[in-house]
């Protein structure tokens, strides 16, 4: 750890402020076993899962840590127990953090229905239920652990590098993608160029990364983004939000006529600071007029003028340069894919993960969790002597089938889900009706906590006993 620390709480914390030292560039033209590209949450986790596994990593980051990224801030429980496990969420319980207990979700008629997470369920895992954060600090958390790992196990980490170009050889079913060409301080940046290559280059470089645009549309000709499966969002922080003090409570997610079909959201990351945004589909966004064309101005007016939550801002404040937007490429099931679900994440020499793999959950918007469960599924997948002369199509097709098996269920329900709360009445139905029927709270509970429980959402009798007996 560095030797920089503060105290929070009086026990003694790595200040996320401070930069990372990462050691030595490699030479050009340097080889490993695998390549990571992009240092996200995703791209931290497959570096150290597959340093783990024995392999010579080289992980590639664009910036310079510290750095932001514009998110919800949200880290659900199935991120914590990948953080438990790559030993993060020691250094994350030891700094600054909001602990989620609850969900509020709120209806255009301004009914409310508080959803208990399921606290149990993750205690037996020794886990929180749910923790937020601001990503500057987790992702620094997750770089700073997994830069350690990486290097403990003989593998290179280069901050400051983009990777302008994923190289390959041979053409159609027989292309094969062997490395990476990257340039010190990105494509405009007088800084030197280097190429590597490796049996495996992983694409964790976000919703725009090149290893997921060369795998689809540079190499498939298959399309590497879709605007129906893309979501916008847009990100403020402000300081003193009435009704959202303290370190432990609930997060808000809100359907309000004038943000319809997207939410508002306003999530507390530590005492005192609250992230506030607000996400709607692009497709959608395109169709709108007015105001609604600018997720900045719908956000201004609600924090200004809307008669439920102007009042809770009467006293807050921004935080100065917060003001941010991005781009969420949802997971959910495409129509006509062109090869695999939710899109080709996968060929010979390369794997995607995270939003790289287009997994973000289609109803909460929750990334961080499939970021982590792909990266860590990569390690299983590729195998550095089985795969010595290279990573197989064949593999490449395994890790694919597996990613759908295991995630293809909770995308698909929450594509349903999402597409629903676009109905107003349905969703002030469905609100109303849980905030005055507790055995509905308790089923929204579990269901965030349970697969097979996700799936009663969908039955018939389900529906008609929510929405139309009393
Ligand atoms: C407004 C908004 C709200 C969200 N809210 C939540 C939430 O509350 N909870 C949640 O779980 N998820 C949320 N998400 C989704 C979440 O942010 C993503 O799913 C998550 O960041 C995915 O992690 P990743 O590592 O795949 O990609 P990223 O976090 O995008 O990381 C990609 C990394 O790759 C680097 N990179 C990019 N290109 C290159 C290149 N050419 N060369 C080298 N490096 C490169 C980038 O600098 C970056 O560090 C939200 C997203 C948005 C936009």
């Amino acid at each position: 750890m560095p030797d920089d620390t503060r105290r929070f709480c009086g026990a003694p914390v790595i200040d996320y402020t401070q930069p990372i030292d990462t050691g030595e560039v490699p030479e050009n033209g340097a080889d490993f076993d695998v390549i990571v590209v992009g240092g996200g949450p995703g791209g931290s986790a497959a570096a150290a899962y597959n340093a783990m596994n024995g392999c010579n990593v080289l992980l590639i980051e664009k910036d310079v840590w510290p750095r932001d990224k514009v998110c919800g801030d949200a880290v659900g429980g199935k991120s914590l127990s990948h953080a438990k496990e790559l030993g993060v969420l020691e250094l994350v319980d030891a700094s600054p953090h909001y602990v989620v207990d609850s969900i509020i979700f709120g209806s255009t008629n301004g009914s409310e229905v508080k959803v208990m997470l399921p606290k149990e369920a993750y205690a037996a895992k020794g886990l929180q239920s749910g923790y937020a954060l601001p990503r500057e600090q987790f992702d620094w958390l997750m770089f700073y652990r997994s830069q350690e790992i990486v290097r403990e196990h003989g593998g290179t980490v280069i901050q400051g590098f983009s990777v302008l170009e994923v190289t390959h050889e041979g053409e159609g079913d027989s292309a094969r993608i062997t490395g990476v060409r990257c340039k010190a301080g990105g494509k405009r940046g007088d800084g030197p160029e280097l190429s590597f290559t490796s049996r495996v280059t992983i694409g964790a470089g976000g919703y725009n990364c090149p290893v997921a645009s060369a795998i689809t549309k540079g190499i498939n000709n298959e399309p590497l983004r879709d605007d129906e499966h893309f979501c916008g969002g847009y990100r403020e922080y402000w300081e003193d939000v009435e009704g959202l003090e303290g370190g432990e409570g609930p997060i808000e997610i809100h359907f309000i006529d004038e943000v319809l079909p997207g939410y508002f959201w306003l999530f507390p990351v530590r005492d005192g600071l609250v992230n506030v945004g607000i996400g709607m589909l692009i497709s959608e966004q395109r169709k709108q007029t007015g105001m609604k064309k600018s997720l900045k101005k719908i956000q201004e007016w609600v924090i200004k003028e809307h008669p439920r939550f102007s009042k809770r801002f009467a006293n807050a404040k921004m935080l100065e340069g917060s003001a941010k937007g991005w781009q969420l490429p949802f997971g959910s099931p495409r129509k006509k894919a062109p090869s695999y679900q939710p899109r080709r994440n996968a060929m010979a020499g390369a794997m995607t993960v995270g939003d790289a793999a287009s997994l973000v959950d289609p109803f909460s918007g929750e990334g961080i969790g499939n970021a982590l469960l792909s990266a860590k599924m990569t390690s299983k997948h590729f195998d550095r002597v089985a795969h010595a002369e290279g990573f197989p199509e064949s593999a490449a097709v395994d890790y694919m089938i597996e990613l759908w098996d295991s995630l293809g269920k909770e995308l698909t329900n929450s594509t349903k889900l999402q597409r629903m709360m676009k109905w107003k009445r349905l969703c002030n139905l469905v609100i109303g009706k849980a905030s005055r029927k507790p055995a509905i709270g308790e089923l929204m509970s579990e269901m965030i906590a349970s697969k097979e429980t996700q799936q009663v959402l969908w039955n018939p009798w389900f529906l008609f006993k929510t929405i139309v007996l009393p």
